[in-house]
Parts: structure tokens; C-alpha cells; sequence
């Protein structure tokens, strides 16, 4: 049995990972896809400290799992479809889909967010052929051609931004007056003549026949509607936690797991870190200070146990 199961290999479950195996612990990680988590879609990270130039998402996480693997962390892959205590004393056991149940004295869960979906006629049908989530993945596509950006935040406001590298021009369509996002990035976009912004206004469809022609827009003051012929809609509206494998208990209104400013969850010896607990800033440097706390807590928590 394993002191520390983190479940998630971004960087919440990674900065886990470096502080529990330097504690000492016997850690493990179990990630579905490939280590990284969303940041792997991120172009440029500029405000994580350290880097005097922006770093690539894709560098920067990478970076972190070299120095977990050469700490000596276990990464192994798995889909966990659940989590419980055997008893209140007892260990957690993690169960996993096409395999034998896992067992830890303590567990980490890190396993992040995914992206939201706009839900809108013509998304689902044409996602992959048109309609993307990921500018890293494919703005490259559309090179020359015109573009949508759906939302107002962080992420949209930089991934817009980017996306001017390739397409001719992206209009970037927001459903209020103002921009969720950093002043910052707003002042990047204003400032960039291929970014044209199109204000208190939604995406009431996604058109083509083969593949996106075009989006049907509205203005939500006026009512007024009128097609927009592009060949490219970046959705970036949000993210959703990844609880769906989790008991309803441990979770707040938003489905985020609900964490006391140790990462403690209900569950003794259960954490949470990162963009999945509630409160997170969902900001890197925060998922990794999260990840370091929930470690030391777990540390903390099995030697009590011993005493
Ligand atoms: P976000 O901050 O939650 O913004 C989502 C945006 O999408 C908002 O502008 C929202 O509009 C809009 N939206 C939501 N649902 C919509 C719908 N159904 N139709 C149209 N628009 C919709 O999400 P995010 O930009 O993905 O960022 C997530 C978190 O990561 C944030 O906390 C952000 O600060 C952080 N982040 C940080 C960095 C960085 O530090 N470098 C980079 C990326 C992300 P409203 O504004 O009207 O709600």
C-alpha cells in the first residue's frame, strides 16, 4: 500500500508529487491522459515566477514532471472512477476503470478542469472541423482565414491574441459590455489591429455543411441578429471541475470539492489541489502551492498516526 496516491499529473498533482516524495513518502501518481494537464494547451505563461521571458505551457509542465520523475515519483496512467474510505481509521481505496482497485494511506485528488462548451446548434457537429478549444492545437489551420474567439477572460483575451499569428482576423465575441479578464491582456487586445471585438453580444449557432462557414450572431441590447462568415470558432467560456467520480458529500453548489485553507477534505486523509478545489484562483502557481500544502497536510497526517 502506498502512503500518497495523487490522482491528476498537472500542476497541482505534480508539486504534490515533489514535496511528498521529498518528505519522504512512497508516491505515487495516477494521470488518464499524459502528464501536464491544461496547461499543455497554453502557448505562453508569463506571470509564473522565476522566468524572466515568457515560458512555454508546454516547457514549463514538462519541466515539472522531469523533476518529479528524477525525485524518483511513480507516474503510472489509469481512469479513476472512484474514491472511498474503507473506514474512519481505515485507508482510501481508488477504484479504476479495467483494473484492480488501488489502495493509499492518504490520496491527493488534482485532477483539474475541462473546458465548458458553449452548447449552441452546430458545436458538437462541426467541433474538429472548425470549432476548436485549443488555439496551440490548431490555430495553425487558419493561417490567412478569418476567425471567432468565444468569451471574455483570461483565456480568451490571450488565446485571441495568439490566434492573430495565423488567422487574418479574429473577432473576438463577448456576451457583455466589459471583459472578465486581466487589464493587461484587455489592453492587448484593444491595442491589436487584427482583433476586431464585438460587445454584449452571443454565438446563437455554428453553420457550415462539410465544415464552419460561418456563425449566426445576436446582440443581446438590440436583439439584433446577422451571420458572420468564418471559417474558425475558439470557444473559451470557462471550465468545469472534473468531480463526476466523486460522492455528491464532498462537494460544493458548483460541483468543485470543498477544502478547509489546508486542503483538508470531510475525509480524513483525503485532499484536494488545484482548479478542482473550491475557492481556487486557477491561477499555476496557486495549483502548485496547493499541491505542496496538501502533501505537507498528508506528511503531517500519517505522522499523527504513528505517534
Ligand atoms: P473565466 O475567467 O471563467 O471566463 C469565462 C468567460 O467566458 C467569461 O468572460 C464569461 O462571461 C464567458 N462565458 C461563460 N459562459 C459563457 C457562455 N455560455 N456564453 C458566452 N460566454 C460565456 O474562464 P477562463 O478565461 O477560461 O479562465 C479560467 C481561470 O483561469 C480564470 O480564473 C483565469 O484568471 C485563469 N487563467 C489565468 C491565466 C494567467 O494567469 N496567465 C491564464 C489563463 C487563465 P462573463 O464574463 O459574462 O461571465
Amino acid at each position: 500500500m502506498k502512503d500518497l496516491i495523487i490522482i491528476g499529473a498537472g500542476p497541482a498533482g505534480l508539486s504534490a508529487a515533489i514535496y511528498g516524495i521529498r518528505a519522504g513518502l512512497d508516491c505515487l501518481i495516477i494521470e488518464r491522459y499524459s502528464p501536464g494537464g491544461q496547461v499543455m494547451n497554453t502557448d505562453m505563461v508569463e506571470n509564473y515566477p522565476g522566468f524572466v521571458d515568457p515560458v512555454g505551457g508546454w516547457e514549463l509542465m514538462s519541466r515539472m514532471e522531469e523533476q518529479a520523475r528524477r525525485l524518483g515519483v511513480e507516474i503510472t496512467s489509469g481512469d479513476v472512477v472512484s474514491v472511498e474510505k474503507k473506514s474512519d481509521a481505515g485507508s482510501l481505496v481508488i477504484g479504476l476503470a479495467g483494473g484492480d482497485p488501488l489502495e493509499a494511506r492518504t490520496v491527493i485528488i488534482a485532477t483539474g478542469a475541462s473546458f465548458r462548451r458553449l452548447g449552441v446548434p452546430g458545436e458538437a457537429e462541426f467541433t474538429g472541423r472548425g470549432v476548436s478549444y485549443c488555439a496551440t492545437c490548431d490555430g495553425a489551420f487558419f493561417k490567412g482565414r478569418e476567425v471567432v474567439v468565444v468569451g471574455g477572460g483570461d483565456v480568451a483575451l490571450e488565446e485571441a491574441h495568439f490566434l492573430t499569428r495565423f488567422a487574418s482576423r479574429v473577432y473576438l465575441v463577448h456576451r457583455r459590455d466589459e471583459f472578465r479578464g486581466a487589464k493587461i491582456l484587455q489592453d492587448r487586445v484593444l491595442a491589436d489591429s487584427k482583433i476586431t471585438t464585438v460587445m454584449d453580444t452571443v454565438v446563437s449557432s455554428i453553420n457550415g455543411s462539410q465544415k464552419v462557414s460561418g456563425v449566426l450572431l445576436k446582440n443581446r441590447k438590440t436583439g439584433d441578429e446577422r451571420e458572420l462568415p468564418v471559417e474558425g470558432v475558439f470557444i473559451f467560456v470557462g471550465w468545469d471541475p472534473n468531480t463526476g467520480y466523486l460522492p455528491a458529500g464532498l462537494l460544493n453548489e458548483n460541483r468543485e470539492i470543498i477544502v478547509d485553507m489546508n486542503m483538508n477534505t470531510k475525509i480524513p486523509g483525503l485532499y484536494a489541489a488545484g482548479d478542482i478545489r473550491s475557492g481556487s484562483k486557477r491561477q499555476i502557481v496557486m495549483a502548485c502551492a496547493d499541491g505542496a500544502t496538501a502533501a505537507l497536510e498528508a506528511y503531517n497526517y500519517l505522522s499523527s498516526l504513528q505517534k
